[in-house]
């Protein structure tokens, strides 16, 4: 499913529930339903709230000081060699912490893109924008916007540290090779 897809799906249940719960709250006067698993009643409200949130970054803070330098890091286990990016501290396989860290290559080759002119309420303030998908020259996919007007698959790009306006933080785009 493309990420596109996705997101129509997601919003296409959001309006169904949105209607649904319309008929709820004429009937009993307030916008609670049951929980379709549990049979909890649920409160549903339908205003919009901007989403702020924070995340612990500590097991990742070498992949934003990479940033800072200019650089994409991902991590490795040092028992079996998988390359995790984005960075994770963990490998599955393994069942192993600690990894180690590494430069991502900045050669990638475009697999799969997607320009987003549908965007989701916390994104709307962008421009339309091209996510893809490189296959990198270590072998790790990675998913970033491309930064190009004209994308196609087999495109060569590079991998680079850029400041996204208009929030002005870093983070990693594909450029044209
Ligand atoms: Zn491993």
């Amino acid at each position: 499913m493309s990420v596109n897809e996705v997101r129509e799906k997601l919003q296409k249940e959001i309006s169904q529930s949105i209607r649904g719960l319309d008929s709820v709250i004429r009937a009993s006067g307030l916008p609670i339903i049951n929980e379709q698993k549990t049979n909890n009643p649920l409160w549903v409200d339908v205003r919009e709230i901007d989403l702020r949130y924070q995340i612990p970054v500590k097991k990742v803070s070498k992949f934003f000081e990479g940033l800072k330098q200019g650089k994409v890091m991902a991590t490795k286990c040092p028992k079996c060699g998988s390359i995790y990016f984005p960075p994770q501290d963990d490998c599955p396989k393994c069942k192993i912490s600690n990894l180690d860290w590494v430069e991502m290559p900045e050669d990638g080759e475009i697999v799969a893109f997607t320009v987003v002119n549908v965007k989701p309420p916390s994104f709307s303030h962008y421009q339309d924008y091209v996510v893809g998908i490189a296959k990198m020259s270590n072998g790790v996919n990675v998913l970033a916007w491309v930064n190009s007007k004209e994308v196609r698959v087999g495109m060569k790009v590079k991998l680079r540290v850029t400041k996204r306006e208009p929030e002005g933080y870093l983070t990693y785009e594909f450029i044209p090779a």
